[in-house]
This record gives C-alpha cells, structure tokens and sequence, in this order.
C-alpha cells in the first residue's frame, strides 16, 4: 500500500548538530563530551543523532533511563551510554549484558549489579549520584563514604566517578552554580586512591558555556548540540550554536471573510476588518502548543502571519490579509526561517511560557522527522 506522508514536516540538519558539537568541542577544551540524548535527542531522533556524532568523533552519550540505552544498543551505537536515572533493580542483568553505564544512588541498585556482573563474569563500572544542591536525584555528600564502602566491599564493581548536576548554571550572576561545585569538590576528595582515572561530572549546557572552571573530565551537552542557549538568548558571531530542527507546513485553503466574524473554538478572535485566512493543517497534536492561539506567527511568502482565534488539534487559521497573493500549497514556517524571517524555539518558548527544551520535544516528537545533510 502506498504511504501517504503528513502535511507537516520537521526536518533535522544533521550539518548544524555536528557543527555546535565542534563549537562545544573548542568550548569543553580538554574535557570530554558526554552527549545527552534523551527524549529521543530532545525530540531531534536519538538513534540517527547518536550515529551523526559518532561519526565526527563522540564517544560518549546519556539518556534518562535504562529502555532508551537499550534502544541505542540495538541500533548499533557502540560508544559509552550513560543511563542517567541509574535502572530498575530486576533490569541489572541487562545493564551488565549490554554494557550500559549506570548512575546509581542506592545500595540495593549496587547489589543487584554486582550479582549480575559476578553471574555474567565482568566487571561494572559504576557512577555515584550526587545532591549539591538540585534537590533532584542523588544522594547527599554526606552519605557518599558509605556508598563508596559498599562498591568497594561488593565483587565485580569498580566506582567509575561522580556524577553531580546543576540547577541554575543558565543564569552566569548566580552564586548557585559555584556553591554546588564547590560541594561537587569536597565530594571528590572522598574517592579513594586509585590507578584508574576517574571521570566526574557536573556541567550540563550553562555549566559547559559559562562556568569553564567546572568542566572536570568531561562536560553532559544537552539543548546546546541541538544550537540553544541554556538561557533562552541567542549569540551572534561565527561560533555561534545554530538551531538543528525546522518546522513547515503548507496552506490548505484560503478564504476571505467580512469584519465582525469570529474565529475558531469559542470565537476567542474577531476580525476588526476585512480579513483573509489562510487555514493551516496543523495544531496542539503536532505539539504547536494551544498556548499559541491569538499570539503565535509564522512565516508565509518570507513574510510573518499572525495566527487567529484558538489552536485546534489539527488546524488553525492565520491572518494573510497584508500578504500577497497566498494560495493553497504556500510553504509556511512554524520553526526555522524562510527569506529574511526567523522563528526560533525561544520565540515559541517566551510565547508559550517555557523554555525551548520543551518546544523541541512536543514539535520534534509529535511529528514524522527528515534529516538533510545540511
Ligand atoms: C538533561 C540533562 C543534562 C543536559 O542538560 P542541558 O541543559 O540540556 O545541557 C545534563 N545532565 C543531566 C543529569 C540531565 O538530566
């Protein structure tokens, strides 16, 4: 049977993602990158980013939980995965199997481990989770020489490093950051003496672009490969983060209707004059948030149109009234830019009262995804 593909299309540049992973690359310096990849690559395609980077060189990558690293492995991803929520205890037959890397923060996880590895004959490397002070995951500084006592005491495990994450590093006049690392230090004063290197970590995006004296042996990169700043502002200049993902439509139908008519679901929108619609087969189902009802735009004819009325599930309607000549089958741009015009997740972001991570993952995961090599 043949496939009919949707109307809207979200395209990754795979270029772009390895271009801010070498800027990341100048930026981390001596330090690595551990690649963050969950929520299926901030909803840019984990599997198909993961092999992009590794191609370029990453050797490292972290996603949420056990399922997603599985997921890698059987698409054939051979570097490091970091399983950041460490796994459920019964699954450690699996971790050891499929040599994942887990963040653990209980005994009972190092237990199960270490069963595992003995049964399977191999060694786990194990990371410790650390509380400096997100109130997140982790156990507290104090209570890390017990944890590292009983890696020590159980067979077939060796304590890899720290793992630590900060909770305000977007924003470069905080205290906070530093607090947290100075806590990270005394933490790592408590690892014993070793011949194997350690490689701690604490920076995600805002720690690896703001506060270089936190790198450590490797830095986590997550909205910054995919070309947004932690802070939800743009740099200029040619090393500079450029957004990977792009989301276009088409106009299905235009339509002029007299002054005085409301507009979609609940009429929230009444036209003030004489207006022409163009209608849009695209809504909150394709993660376009309804936040953006009456205040989003997007880019029709390399010109901005502003949406009217509510955001349906599948639909919604913009104002071409100043536009020339829109007719049915106009690419129209929700996120990317077309002639001299740009939106960018931030813009979405700001409109929609979040932050770009969470625009990317609704656009990116609600959509059927292509990648140019661009
Ligand atoms: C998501 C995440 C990161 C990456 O954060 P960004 O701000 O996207 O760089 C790093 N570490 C942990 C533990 C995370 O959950």
């Amino acid at each position: 049977m043949v496939r009919a593909t949707s109307y809207n299309n979200v395209t990754i540049a795979i270029k772009k993602l390895q271009r801010n992973y070498s800027i990341l690359t100048d930026e981390a310096r001596a330090s690595r990158i551990l690649c963050m990849i969950k929520a299926d690559a901030y909803g840019h395609g984990m599997v198909q980013c993961a092999k992009s980077l590794e191609e370029i060189g990453c050797t490292v990558f972290g996603v949420a939980e056990l399922r997603e690293a599985l997921i890698l492995r059987e698409a054939g991803i051979k570097s490091t995965i970091f399983s950041m929520m460490g796994f459920d205890d019964c699954y450690a037959e699996l971790v050891v199997k499929n040599n994942i890397v887990p963040v653990v923060y209980d005994k009972n996880s190092l237990k199960a481990l270490s069963s595992a590895s003995q049964s399977s004959n191999t060694e786990t490397v194990v990371y410790l989770k650390i509380d400096t002070g997100m109130s997140r995951l982790g156990i507290f500084p104090e209570q890390l020489p017990e944890l590292i006592q009983v890696v020590n005491i159980l067979p077939n495990l060796r304590l890899g490093g720290l793992v630590s994450h900060f909770p305000t590093s977007d924003d470069v006049s905080s205290p906070v950051t530093l607090q947290c690392y100075e806590k990270f230090e005394l933490a790592k004063k408590v690892l014993p003496e070793t011949d194997d290197k350690y490689f701690n970590h604490i920076a995600n995006s805002g720690g690896t672009l703001n506060f270089k004296e936190t790198h450590e042996d490797m830095v986590r990169c997550g909205i910054a490969l995919y070309g947004y700043y932690p802070d939800g502002k743009p740099r200029l200049g040619d090393q500079s983060l450029q957004p990977v993902m792009a989301f276009s439509t088409r106009v299905i139908q235009v339509k002029d209707i007299p002054a005085g008519v409301g507009i979609s679901y609940g009429h929230t929108f009444i036209t003030q004059r004489k207006t022409r619609l163009a209608v849009l087969p695209v809504g909150y189902e394709d993660g376009y948030s309804r936040k953006l009802s009456n205040c989003g735009e997007v880019i029709i004819r390399g010109k901005k149109a502003p949406i009217r009325g509510r955001i349906c599930m599948n639909i919604c309607m913009v104002d071409v009234t100043d536009h020339d000549n829109v007719e049915p089958g106009d690419e129209t741009v929700l996120l990317g830019s077309q002639g001299e015009e740009a939106i960018t997740a931030d813009d979405l972001a700001e409109r929609c009262g979040t932050i770009s991570y969470e625009i990317l993952c609704m656009i990116g995961n609600n959509n059927e995804r292509k990648y140019i090599y661009q």
